[in-house]
């Protein structure tokens, strides 16, 4: 399979082979955690099975099939993912009907369709029971693959419909041979490998979008709120630049927040989350029911951003509370 794909060797090897044997099943979960490919994997299963002239359980690259899929047009290749929204992200009843409404007609150019539900644990109730009717009467013409970070966000009936492979996390090096790969200059990566937690998705956002320096402003933020540095009027003026964010990256942020709370308590830990950055963890020096109290912060932030609660209140609740927690 593509030479983008990293780790996961043995698993990709099972998956060609059935591919090859025409064994795929109708039905499977890729499971593992985010950021590790797990949709690339089944986009490349996907080509491989529409692929006019595979070879081995690989797609040949240059059928018309393959060039359909490279462009991204492929009319027997759907992919049904989470809508974005002010709330939490989720995926609705009228998007599995528009699926049943599409894969019911015969597939246009190959004998199956491949539907790949990315984020299948966003699925409402509605549209996870919508969607068990269609796995419970499979037509062999189209097969589903659901992807998800949180296999046991899927409605219980779903998953006993479903073969499931699991993905493993990457190691350090893997992350590190991909980045250097993609260009990245050789130190900058082996940092950002020892802080993704086995990711190639987590540690593309630390490398693009800002992630690095995300984590950064959530150190200088806890550093800050310890020397007692941090106004009301500094809480009021940060929840007015934080509600321009995404919801996703606010939590993103309180992720880093939790991982640098959870490195101080256990500043010898062997597996540190934040390893290049002992010497400023050592200086915080927070006591340990502080620390529980600022933990719970965290945890407690990120259940309610899966509400409807409005991001500018809840930040500011929350860096209220860590303030109220340290003083
Ligand atoms: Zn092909």
């Amino acid at each position: 399979m593509g030479g983008q794909i990293f780790g996961n060797a043995a698993r990709i090897v099972q998956l060609k082979k059935i591919i090859a044997e025409d064994k795929f099943p109708h039905a499977v979960i890729f499971s593992g955690a985010a950021g590790i490919g797990k949709r690339l994997i089944a986009q490349t299963c996907a080509a491989a099975i529409l692929c006019e002239n595979p070879n081995s359980g690989e797609a040949c690259g240059v059928c018309e099939s393959c060039k359909l899929m490279a462009a991204g047009s492929h009319p027997d290749f759907l992919v049904v993912e989470p809508e974005e929204s002010k709330s939490a992200p989720v995926i609705k009843i009228a998007q599995i009907r528009a699926l049943q409404t599409e894969t019911a007609i015969q597939p246009m150019r190959s004998e199956r369709r491949v539907v790949i539900i990315d984020g299948a644990e966003l699925m409402n109730n509605a549209a996870a029971n919508c969607l068990l009717k269609t796995l419970e009467e499979p037509t062999g013409q189209s097969l589903f693959i659901l992807v998800t970070a949180n296999r046991a966000g899927l409605l219980m009936t779903v998953r006993s419909r479903c073969v499931t492979v699991n993905f493993e996390k990457l190691s350090a090096a893997e992350i590190k041979t991909a980045l250097v790969n993609r260009g990245v200059e050789s130190s900058r990566a082996e940092t950002i490998s020892l802080i993704a937690e086995g990711s190639l998705g987590r540690a593309l956002r630390l490398e693009n979008s800002g992630g690095y320096e995300l984590r950064e402003s959530a150190l200088d933020f806890i550093e800050k709120l310890c020397a007692k540095k941090v106004t009301v009027e500094d809480i009021f003026s940060r929840g007015a630049e934080i509600d321009k964010w995404s919801r996703e990256k606010f939590g993103e942020f309180v992720g880093y927040v939790q991982k640098i709370l959870r490195d101080v308590y256990m500043l010898d830990a062997a597996e540190p989350f934040n390893a290049d950055l002992k010497a400023r963890l050592e200086k915080l020096k927070i006591p340990a029911e502080t620390l529980y109290e600022l933990f719970d912060a965290g945890t407690e932030i990120q259940r309610r951003l899966r509400s409807n609660a409005a991001l500018r209140l809840l930040v500011e609740s929350y860096f209220f509370r860590l303030k109220l927690a340290l003083i």
